[in-house]
This record gives structure tokens, sequence and C-alpha cells, in this order.
């Protein structure tokens, strides 16, 4: 009776599990993005012979209208590319900057202390001067083949036509409480009529406002969303909501052209994107931190892999929290924070055994002679979106494209929500007398998490391309991505499957209802602080194996692969 009783429970088991899908594969050219329709204009571009850097521009138009809640051309994003002929690879900086008004206590009551997040977010004090479009333009002058202008065609066809709304579409726009008090959202997500009601999903929505605005771009290049009448319409709205955008700050805009930050992890090489995000160095830390143990012979589900993966984060996250910030404002150590040398002392502090439970102090990466920082504090809601993509000559793009919260800042302009990326730098601007490294300032750029991330094999031929969205967690959720590719050799899809790990250096945060569950007494009996979230990680990916793209998307939200 009882083996009856398992069978049976196995089998309704097996049932349930979803099925396990092998990574998708192509020969030429291949898109991963966040959602199917974007991924399918990314698909048309390519297929007419564009870059990897004209389908993203496709890809994020239609994300913008598809997506909203996640990135859009109001937002910021940083891109990673490749390229095939010149063998380099070249990261752009599109991240928003802070209006030349703000003070350093933007986000500081009247009292002196921190507003709370949900108080910030929403309205115009929270909206940065947008880089989606200069970087898409810059990177476009450099490496696009296909005119600017039919780059934008799906997406004025789609805003046009309408498309239906997702079932994820759907659930944010009912996620948000204030965005139907915001007149342009409401007229856009809700159904006219009192109370409010958000679009069904699989309701047809149209956003004639967007497709305008998208003319404008297409025919008069970046100019006409900086200047004229787009960037007035961004002011104004901004201004109706108590913000401080002028349109000198958005006439001086300037998308950045950086160096990657590399290193080697496993033979292969690993590069990210550098400050004003955090991503590319704290993923970095984490790969040069388990470099020091044999994390090849180690299954995924090990209690002892996971464990280490676990400290190599909290050690990173207390690093991030000291030193990083806007480069071109702050000195951050990104040589030292990645020094092999540096890392294999800090990965002294991990333990096979029970660790120390305290969380992490930060290092010391080089002798700083600089100011003595207090750590940031972070707050955020997730949203964001990320895109691989590699062309039919080989040329790829790594980009994380992001609002911040869902539905940014809730104000919009020209049919497209406008960011609240600047509730990314510390709403303290000193702690206990230490000024914090991430604070507001004039055009400084708020510190990010995203990690757009390419992959070197041995050889130097790019081996992957990924990234995900999910505020601060992304550097966790890209990290594990990469260790699963990397030390465990899992295909694409399978690493992105993985049950999710997470820790900043405080609880050990589980992916609910995965098999990570049953392992959690250990990890307690190990020192952590076990916390069993639900995990909203976005991870898109391809990978070139044996001359073929192979891919992968998310199921944790509604991402796609396409390719040929
Ligand atoms: N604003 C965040 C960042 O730049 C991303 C937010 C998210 O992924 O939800 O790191």
């Amino acid at each position: 009776m009882r083996m009856a009783r398992s069978i049976i429970a196995v089998w309704v088991l097996l049932w349930l599990s979803p099925p396990v899908d092998a990574a998708v594969t192509a020969q030429r050219h291949m898109v991963a993005a966040g959602h199917p329709l974007a991924a399918q204009a990314g698909r048309e571009i390519l297929r007419k012979g564009g870059t990897a850097v004209d389908a993203a521009i496709a890809v994020q138009a239609v994300l913008g209208l598809v997506e909203p809640q996640s990135s859009g051309i109001g937002g910021g994003a940083f891109l990673l590319h490749w390229d095939q002929a010149s063998r380099q690879t070249t990261a752009y900086d599109g991240r928003e900057t802070a209006p030349a008004s703000v003070t350093p206590d933007l986000f500081l009551n009247p009292d002196g202390q921190p507003m709370g997040f949900r108080d910030a977010f929403t309205g115009g004090r929270s909206v940065g001067v947008p880089g989606v479009i200069a970087m898409l333009a810059l990177a476009h002058e450099r490496h696009g083949k296909l005119p600017w202008a039919e780059l934008f065609a799906p997406a004025i066809k789609l805003s046009e036509e309408g498309f239906p709304v997702s079932a994820r579409l759907r659930l944010m726009i009912g996620a948000m409480p204030k965005l139907s008090s915001f007149a342009q959202a409401r007229a856009v997500y809700f159904t006219p009529g009192e109370p409010p009601q958000a679009v069904a999903a699989g309701a047809i929505l149209r956003n004639p406002d967007y497709a305008q605005s998208l003319r404008m771009i297409a025919s008069g290049g970046p100019r006409a969303f900086y200047t004229g009448p787009l960037a007035q319409a961004m002011v104004e709205a901004v201004a109706a909501q108590g913000g401080g955008l002028s349109l000198d700050d958005l006439a001086g805009y300037q998308a950045k052209q950086r160096s990657p930050v590399c290193a080697p992890y496993r033979g292969y090489k690993v590069c990210g994107m550098p400050p004003p995000t955090s991503g590319g160095v704290t993923v970095l830390q984490i790969l040069g931190l388990l470099e020091n143990f044999e994390m090849p012979s180690l299954a995924p589900d090990s209690v002892v892999a996971l464990h280490l993966l676990a400290q190599a984060s909290r050690l990173a996250f207390a690093d991030r929290g000291l030193y990083l910030a806007d480069s071109d404002i702050v000195d951050v150590p990104v040589k030292g924070l990645t020094s092999p040398r540096y890392l294999a002392r800090r990965a002294q502090r991990m333990t096979i055994g029970r660790m120390d439970s305290a969380p992490a102090l930060a290092g010391r990466p080089v002798r700083h002679a600089g100011i003595d920082y207090a750590p940031n504090v972070d707050g955020a809601l997730p949203s964001t979106t990320h895109v691989s993509i590699i062309d039919g000559q080989g040329n790829a793009i790594s980009m994380t494209s992001s609002v911040e919260a869902p539905f940014g800042s809730h104000v919009m302009a020209g049919g497209f929500i406008l960011n609240n990326q600047l509730t990314d730098f510390s709403f303290a601007p000193q702690i206990d007398g230490r000024p914090v490294a991430n604070a507001v300032a004039p055009h400084k750029r708020p510190l990010s998490s995203m990690a757009p991330t390419l992959v070197f094999d041995k050889a130097g031929a790019l081996y992957a391309s990924l990234g995900s969205p999910g505020g601060t967690r992304i550097i966790g959720y890209v990290a594990q991505t990469l260790v699963g590719l990397l030390d465990w050799n899992l295909d694409m899809q399978a690493a992105i499957d993985l049950p999710r790990l997470i820790d900043r250096n405080g609880p050990l945060e589980l992916e609910a209802g995965t098999t990570l569950e049953a392992l959690a007494p250990r990890f307690t009996a190990l020192g952590h602080r076990v916390e069993m979230q639900p995990t909203f990680s976005g991870i898109q990916g391809i990978r070139v194996i044996a001359g073929k793209l192979e891919g992968g998307a998310d199921k944790r939200r509604e991402g796609v692969v396409l390719g040929d």
C-alpha cells in the first residue's frame, strides 16, 4: 500500500513538473528577448541582413510598447558589443543622469530621514535623463548597417495596429496601485470609466502617441528625442509631477563608450559592464572568489557548491556596497576589486564548513587613499529586461535595459514611460557622518546592478551572451547561470532553469517551489538565515557551441529565443 502510494506520488510529480525543454538552436543568427513580439522584430531585422545592433534597436523599440513595465526609450540601458571582424568588445553606457538641479537631499524627508521607497519612486522627483536612444544611436553609428529609420518600422506598425496584452503586462498593471492616477498611463493601460479597470489580458492595446514619437525619432535621429517637441513634452510631464528635469539636461545628455571589465574564469574570459553599474565588477568578484574552489567537481545541486556560491556573493556584495558608484565622479578601485590576487586572499574567508553568520565586511582591495565611505543602501522593485543577439556575421550584443521599477516613475510623455532610475542612488547622502559613494549629485549616474555579459573561449572566440533583470538580484542570477555554463557545462536553457539561490550579504534566498526547499535545513546548519522567495529572474542568453547557436529564455517571465 505504502509502495503503491509512493509510486502514485512520483507519477504525479513527474506529471506536474514542467517538461524539460531542450535549448533552441540555430545556424545563422539568433535573438533572445523578453517578449515574443520583440524577438520577432529582431529576427525580421536579422533576416534583412541587419547587424546585432540594428536588431537590438528594433527589439528595444518594440519592448517599450509590449513590455513597458520593464524598459523603454524613457529609460536607460547598458550594451556590450562584440565586433567579430576587429575582435573587439566595447561597452556602451546609456545610464540615466541626474538633472543639474538635484541636491543631495533629493530623497530625504524634511526631518532629514530617507523617504520610503514607495513614496519616492512615482512622480517627477525620481526621473533621470533617459539614455537609451543616445546609446543606441552611438552604437548604430559604429556597428549599424541598415538605415536607422528602418529599425523603428516594426514597433510603429505594432503601436498603430495594436498587440494582445500579455498575462504579465496585465499582472504588472494590476500590481501598481498608483498607475491609474497618472493621466497618460490611465489612458493607455486602463479601460475608460470609473473606477479604472486594467486592460484585460488578450485585449488589443494600441499606442498611437508612441507610434508618433517613434516616427519623429526614426526620421530625426536622437536630436528629435533630446530637443524639440518630444523634449518639451518630457520636461512638462516631469514638472507637472514635481520634478526638475530641464531642456538643458536633455540636450546635454551623452551616452558613453567605455572599456569592458574582463577577468579569466576556468580558462574562459568573462566580460561585463564597468561602473556606473556594479553588475560587471560584482559578478567578476563572485567568479574570482569561486575560482579558488573546485566547483567543476561539484554537482549543480551540491550543498557545498551552493554554500560556496552564497559566501562568494556575500563577500562581493560587501565590497559592492562600499566602493561602487559612478566612476566618472567617484574613485572606484575596479582593478583592485577584480584582481585575482585580492580575490584569492579574500577567498580564505570562505569555508565548506559552518560559516560566520554575521554580514561580511568589505575588504581593502588597494590601499585606499581616498574617502572613508559608508555602505550604500539599496531599495528597488524588480522590472527591467535583457536582450542577447548574435547576427549572421558573428557580431553579438548583450543589452540590459530598464525603466527601474515597474512602469518607472509612472509619468508618461509621448506614449512612453519615464524612468524612476534616480531611486538607485543611496537615499541618505551620508551615514553616521561618512559619505556614501553612491550619493545623489548633479549629472551623476545612479549605481546599477545590470550585468550584461559576454564570454569568450580559450581561443578568444565568442562563447556566450547573457544577462537578466531583477534589481540587485541580477548579480546573483547572472553569476549562478555562468557557473552553470562554465563549471558544469550545462546548456543555456538548463543553466537558466537552475533553481535560484541569492545572497546579497543578508538572508540566503532560495527559490520557492524548487528542489532547494528540501535543502533548507542543511543551509541553516551551515550558518545561513534561509528565506524562501518567489523568483522573477528573466535571463536570456545565447551560447555558441560546435559552430551552432543555442539559446535559452527564462520561463519565469515571457522571454523567447528565435533564430534561423
Ligand atoms: N534599476 C535597477 C538597476 O539598474 C534594475 C531594476 C531591475 O532590474 O528591476 O540595477
